[in-house]
């Protein structure tokens, strides 16, 4: 009974310990969750009435005009009040936004939509494909098949804004003298949309872009299973994308576009807006990611190749190409950089598989 006694302070003191000690800390996982770790970035013009309004890495474009404000996309949650600074900063009025826009579903885009839908009253326009789930807080998307559950659960399930309109490629949308198209570029998302629109800035009529997620969203075997035409969705928005004459391209992440980089460089620039004008940049983008989108399905036919070279006397972890060189099988399971200096492998069995990528020599 006495040690009881005694106890019961110890414990009592433990637990008011542990309290205070992981309020700061579920405060930190809440606040990440939120924005998921991201900051305030400079807002600035990019070309003539289109500007940069995103976080450091999650973006945000607005477009202006006298008519009202076009923005697309909305990052975390706690984005939203980052976006909405950054507006006012450039002497912008929030309420002057009449229409928001949407890249996709997921909550790095979408989870502020609410929040600026709240404080402009604009109304939400998101692709048909993804709209169900935009209107559900991320919750309900097909593709995530038996692991759905995941996006109810708090640090996923995002603020459900109102979707005024659903679209389907190809679709116009207009206020004042702005006017965007939709180019439903799937793959990423069943509905991710590249946002098309003209940019006129110092006597220059500019094609600008705001291309969608390029990555595989989720892993093929999942894919395979929930979302199987996402390969011919693929090849679509690839020859969509190469099919465009894009002058400035945008991305949904900003190191993708090269924010920080072009934003340093207008410093200096005989015309700010011109670091962004980067047709190449463009290309670059679209080779690098068709070629890791490539490799992914190649990867796919590696058990046959290796069956293949191994009746022909190749030692059993290694894959070669008929030029003699070698590499080892977990290299190209590892390969999701950058592809700079491509050689290729062509291996004729069961199926023909052609895979271009660094030799990673790891010894
Ligand atoms: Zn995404
Ligand atoms: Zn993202």
């Amino acid at each position: 009974m006495n040690s009881r006694i005694t106890k019961r302070p110890v414990l009592a003191i433990a637990a008011v310990a542990l309290i205070v000690l992981f309020i700061p800390l579920f405060q930190k996982w809440k606040t990440n969750s939120l924005n998921g770790g991201q900051k305030p970035a400079e807002p600035f013009r990019i070309a003539g009435n289109l500007y940069y309004v995103g976080a450091n890495d999650v973006t945000s474009f607005l477009i202006t005009s006298p008519q009202g404000h076009v923005l697309i996309d909305g990052g975390y949650p706690g984005t939203a009040p980052m976006i909405m600074q950054s507006i006012a900063k450039l002497g912008f009025n929030i309420r002057d936004v009449k229409i928001l826009l949407n890249s996709h579903w997921h909550l790095d885009h979408a989870g502020g939509l609410a929040a600026l839908q709240k404080a402009s009253g604009a109304e939400l326009w998101v692709s048909e494909r993804d709209a169900n789930t935009v209107a559900n807080g991320g919750a309900g998307d097909p593709t995530l098949g038996p692991f759905g559950f995941i996006m109810y659960l708090p640090g996923f399930h995002y603020p459900a804004p109102r979707v005024d309109h659903r679209f389907k490629d190809g679709a116009k949308v207009r206020l004042g003298p702005i006017e965007l198209t939709a180019h439903v570029t799937a793959g990423h998302t069943r509905g991710c949309t590249s946002w098309a629109f003209p940019v006129h800035d110092s006597g220059r009529d500019l094609l600008a872009l705001d291309v969608c997620g390029l990555e595989l969203g989720l892993p093929v075997w999942l894919l395979d299973r929930t979302y199987p035409e996402f390969r011919t969705d693929f090849e679509h928005t690839f020859a969509t994308l190469r099919g465009l004459p894009v002058d400035i391209f945008l991305t949904t992440h900003a190191r993708k576009f090269g924010r920080w980089r072009k934003f340093q460089a207008r410093a200096t620039a005989k015309n700010p807006a011109d670091p962004f004008i980067d047709r190449k940049g463009y290309l670059e983008l679209i080779d690098q990611d068709e070629k890791r989108f490539r490799l992914y399905e190649a990867s796919e036919h590696l058990a046959e190749v290796d069956d293949h070279l191994h009746t022909r006397d190749v030692p059993s972890n290694r894959i070669a190409d008929y030029a003699g060189l070698a590499f080892r099988r977990a290299d190209l399971h590892r390969l999701v950089a950058p592809i700079d200096e491509p050689y290729v492998l062509h291996a004729q069995c069961k199926v023909s598989v052609t895979l271009e990528f660094p030799i990673v020599d790891s010894g």
